[in-house]
């Protein structure tokens, strides 16, 4: 079935990592793995059940016994060698992350080094988390704060960027001496497995890390409705996140939301046109526009809005669609439920009477293909420009002024992360202020390469204490202690 034979790391057909052991899942099932572009399994995975998740949560908890005991130091040098095994082996890890999402190979390849990367941070700061000396009223009294971990961790995440989004909650997690349970999308389980495996290799204690692929309502519910779970990390649409929220309230576990988004660059007439149209592309056109913070909105001042416009649409145009091994600008979307979904959304668009200026379905290759595709004459009422596509399209609109394009920002939904292109220092960080959103870039598209850059979220898109070292904290308890002090000097 594989055609990954030449790979040094291999992953087990049929199986899920539990306890530290490959196994087939409780009850046998499997999960054919599918290579977008051919449309066709390239692995087989176990298909994990409830109860796999009881077993993983108890070999959890376990683990979490002695894990949460060592000391901060060893817990680093520990994780700091599983960052320096993924480094090692990125090309393999890149491929199944590449075949699995459909993304081009150079893409999934810095996707690797990013997640290594957040684990090499975390590992460095595992023994920097510190609590605090409080201040008393009385000098018959001393207070301090101590930061604990909180049991065992259930992370559930999309299936866009696997390996950088396991990593963003496995990494600090562990690093604050909790166990994980992670459940990857049934559709791009194979980096988190390939990850999980080299975890071993660098003296993960066994049960630390527990690996289930499979579907939301055969793991996701009883995962987020265990009783022995203590932290909830949820990576998706805001549709799952309300669900899982009301999944979290049965046991009062709490949650952290990273979810949709409607990511604008708003272009100003004085900015650098060249350089905002190349990223303004590259911004829906990484993975296809399916990552959560891709810039499918486009607010453009009156006065270059037909010059942006025509230079989006062309350099668009040059972009190459292919497999993933063919290592072009953008590979199909991942599946056929998303093919349908994005397709959808340019009939919708029609229908609201957006003018098409580029892409669609014209010259994408057979298969599950969309080009980029850009609308223009897009009012801020429509779908196109309010709702998430998650495919290579945007929507623009012009605007006359800083007031109007903040408000236009501000109308939607999701509060992500804003781009803003221009060289007026001041208008620049006065939109930075007014912008309701839990990011902001300016004369550049997302922050990724920033090491422990937080990964804020507002509105609709949730919220988190992740990407810095918040997210450490967002792993612990802090627990106040207070002291009578009886002793006079
Ligand atoms: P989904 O919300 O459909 O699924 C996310 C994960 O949740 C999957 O593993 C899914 O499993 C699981 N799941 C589904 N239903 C439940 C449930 N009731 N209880 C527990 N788990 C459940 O999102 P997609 O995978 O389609 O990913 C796309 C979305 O993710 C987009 O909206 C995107 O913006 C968002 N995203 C957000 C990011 C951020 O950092 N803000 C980053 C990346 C993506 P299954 O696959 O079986 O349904």
């Amino acid at each position: 079935m594989s055609d990954n034979q030449d790979m040094t790391l291999t992953i087990p057909e049929n199986s899920l990592l539990l306890d530290g052991a490959w196994r087939a899942a409780a009850d046998g099932q499997q999960l054919p793995v599918l290579d977008p572009a051919a449309q066709a399994p390239f692995h087989v995975a176990a298909r994990a059940q409830a109860a796999d998740v009881d077993a993983a949560v108890a070999a959890g908890q376990r683990a979490f016994a002695d894990w949460s005991r060592r000391s901060p130091s060893e817990r680093g040098a520990i994780l700091g060698r599983w960052a320096q095994l993924i480094y090692a082996n990125v090309e393999d890890l890149a491929r199944l992350e590449a075949q699995d999402v459909g993304k081009p190979l150079n893409d999934a390849r810095r996707n690797i080094y990013i997640a290594a990367s957040i684990l090499e941070y975390f590992a460095g700061a595992a023994d920097k988390l510190v609590g605090a000396t409080l201040p008393a009223r009385e000098n018959d009294h001393f207070g301090f704060t101590l930061r604990q971990p909180l049991g065992v961790c259930a992370l559930i995440i999309a299936w866009n960027v696997p390996a950088v989004l396991m990593m963003a909650d496995a990494a600090p997690a562990l690093a604050a001496g909790n166990a994980v349970v992670l459940k990857p999308s049934e559709f791009a389980p194979m980096s988190p497995l390939g990850i999980a495996a080299l975890a071993k290799e660098a003296g993960l204690p066994d049960g630390l890390l527990n690996v289930l692929p499979g579907f939301g309502n055969e793991v996701g519910v009883p995962l987020t409705s265990h009783p022995g779970i203590s932290h909830i990390s949820f990576v998706g649409s805001t549709t799952t996140g309300r669900a899982i929220m009301r999944s979290a309230a049965e046991h009062l576990t709490p949650v952290k939301l990273e979810l949709g988004g409607k990511s604008p660059n708003i272009v100003f007439a004085d900015a650098d046109l060249e350089l905002a149209v190349e990223t303004i592309v590259e911004s829906i056109t990484e993975n296809s526009g399916q990552n959560c913070y891709a810039g499918s909105r486009l607010l453009i001042e009156q006065p270059v809005y037909d010059e942006v416009v025509e230079r989006v649409a062309a350099r668009m145009r040059e972009q190459r669609m292919g497999a993933w091994h063919e290592d072009l600008d953008l590979g199909p979307l991942i599946n056929q439920g998303q093919y349908d979904r994005v397709t959808g959304y340019l009939d919708i668009a029609r229908a609201e009477g957006a003018r098409l200026v580029a892409g669609g379905l014209d010259g994408a290759p057979d298969g599950l293909y969309v080009a980029p595709t850009l609308y223009d004459r897009v009012t801020p009422d429509m779908r196109i420009a309010r709702e998430e596509v998650f495919g290579p399209v945007v929507a623009a609109e012009s605007f006359t002024n800083a007031a109007e394009a903040v408000e236009r920002v501000n109308s939607s939904p999701y509060g992500l992360l804003v781009a803003v292109w221009t060289n007026d220092l001041s208008r620049a960080v006065t939109v930075s202020r007014e912008v309701v959103s839990g990011q902001v870039s300016v004369n550049e598209f997302a922050n990724a390469f920033i090491i422990g850059f937080p990964f804020n979220l507002a509105k609709e898109s949730g919220f988190s204490k992740g990407g810095g070292y918040e997210a450490l904290k967002e792993f612990t308890r802090e627990k106040a202690v207070t002291m009578a002090l009886r002793a006079d000097i």
